[in-house]
């Protein structure tokens, strides 16, 4: 950690990104760490960069860069792979540092900060902020909070720790953030999600083994008046049922013409298949983007050949 704080205090130009798909981990990671370089480094440029999300608009600003300086530093946050940066290529930077949960695909960066047992990006900025005694505001603390409660489903998965509520329980008792206030920003939807959710819940398919699916073109899409990113929204909603021990939303993305895939588990590992069908993720929660709804129904195949598997080892 004290090799980052050094990188930061030698460039004058810092550059901080994350993978596409912005999330609030990884939004909450790049704002608290920038609003942290500016407090500190007044005189450093540094940028926080990404395509937006709309959803997530009230966490921050992104920024463009036109012309970026060959001398800056680049920090990747919550980015195991090259391929999943957003708007960057590596090659432009004199350094890059990278910041990540995941569990290791690939080496991209001088010093790599890999904690695969945290819970979320924001936990290890969080730490690190912690542990180089910088200043947590109001704002940054916001940000942070807002990460980890996002990426664990407000503490409900199993990559939470004591080390977790340790780091959340300190923040809060430093910064005194008004923290149950932030939900409605979080959680807030429009009513055509909740209808399209209770269609989902109506329509859901539900393989011998225990993998539910469901498929979702465009134009059902339309019909809810919502868009690919709302199944992303309620994949986690479907935990602890009964007879489903895995569960993958697929949805057309019009604007990439490809079929995401939201994959849940609470049985086998799933980021191995994932990563075969040219996704990845952590062990109980993946994505792909895939080409067709055919090659959706090889993916629940598999998916339930690992499920009928994983039941015949653990005599479930
Ligand atoms: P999601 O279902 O989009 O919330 O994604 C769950 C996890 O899988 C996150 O950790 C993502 O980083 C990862 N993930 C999602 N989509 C992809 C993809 N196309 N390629 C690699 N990882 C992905």
């Amino acid at each position: 950690m004290k090799g980052i704080k050094k990188r930061i205090k030698k460039y004058d130009t810092i550059v901080i990104a994350r993978h596409i798909g912005a999330d609030p981990d990884a939004l909450g990671a790049q704002f608290a760490l920038k609003e942290m370089i500016n407090n500190y480094y007044p005189k450093k440029k540094v940028y926080a960069v990404g395509s937006p999300a709309y959803r997530f608009r009230f966490m921050g600003t992104l920024d463009r860069i036109d012309d970026i300086d060959k001398n800056s530093l680049l920090i990747a946050l919550d980015t195991p792979d090259l391929k999943r940066i957003d708007g960057i290529n590596i090659d432009d930077y004199a350094e890059v540092i990278k910041i990540d949960h995941h569990p290791f695909i690939e080496k991209y960066a001088s010093i790599e900060l890999i904690d695969d047992t945290a819970s979320s990006t924001c936990q290890i900025i969080l730490e690190f902020l912690n542990t180089c005694r910088y200043k947590i505001t109001k704002s940054m603390a916001k940000n942070l909070y807002l990460g980890i409660v996002a990426d664990t489903n407000r503490f409900l998965h199993d990559y939470t720790t004591s080390k977790t509520f340790d780091l959340v329980s300190k923040l809060i008792k430093d910064t005194n953030i008004d923290f149950t206030s932030f939900y409605k920003e979080l959680y807030n939807r429009p009513i055509s999600e909740v209808k399209f959710q209770g269609y989902i819940y109506q329509n859901i398919n539900l393989t011998d083994n225990g993998v539910a699916y469901i498929k979702i073109t465009d134009d059902m899409l339309k019909e809810f008046g919502v868009d690919s990113a709302s199944c992303g929204n309620m994949i986690n909603d479907l935990n602890y049922v009964n007879e489903v021990l895995i569960w993958v939303f697929f949805s057309y993305d019009v604007k990439s013409n490809l079929i995401r895939a939201n994959i849940r588990s609470r049985g086998p590992a799933i980021n191995e298949l994932a990563s075969f069908y040219g996704g990845g993720g952590h062990k109980f929660a993946s994505g792909a983007r895939l080409q067709s709804f055919e090659q959706a129904d090889n993916l629940i195949k598999d998916l339930d050949l690992l499920l009928e598997n994983y039941l015949d080892v653990n005599n479930e």
